[in-house]
């Protein structure tokens, strides 16, 4: 099996069955993302504790490339800390953005499959808005409701 059909079939089912899909009671923020240029809608809910990402959950409406980033992200942030789901966030966002950015499977996991994005420029913010959406809300923890993110 090639690598890419790999990271397809990780895109696949993670838009088929994503995983921390729905409401999250008691979440510390909501903040909510949009992406004009698809249509891809979200809001994602988290809950701190200790400075620690104790539960996320994502809700809404997108493309199965947002749907499945969501869904990779919640598996890949949860039980990390504030700096370590930043750090991850700017690792993602290079491997999005900058095609001469390593591939390190090692340290990226299954989020290794978003780098398939890269060779679609106009879906990079499909991809890159649960991100974008993260980043905010543990930058800045804001009472609910929260505010929103534009991708624009
Ligand atoms: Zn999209």
């Amino acid at each position: 099996m090639q690598l890419q059909d790999l990271y397809r079939d990780v895109i696949l089912d993670h838009n088929r069955h994503p995983r921390n899909f729905g409401p999250l009671p008691e979440a510390s923020a909501s903040i909510e993302g949009f992406n004009p240029l698809c249509g891809d809608r979200l809001t994602l809910r988290l809950r701190l504790v200790d400075d620690r990402v104790d539960d996320i959950r994502f809700e809404g409406q997108g493309c199965a490339i947002s749907t499945a980033s969501a869904s990779l992200m919640t598996e890949a942030v949860k039980g990390k800390t504030r700096d370590e789901a930043l750090a991850l966030f700017d690792r993602v966002h290079r491997l999005l953005t900058d095609d001469s950015a390593e591939i390190d499977d090692a340290k990226l996991g299954k989020l290794a499959a978003l780098s398939g994005v890269r060779e679609f420029p106009a879906r990079v913010k499909c991809a890159s808005l649960c991100w974008h959406t993260l980043a905010s809300a543990l930058k800045s923890p804001a009472p609910l409701p929260g505010p929103s993110v534009s991708t624009e």
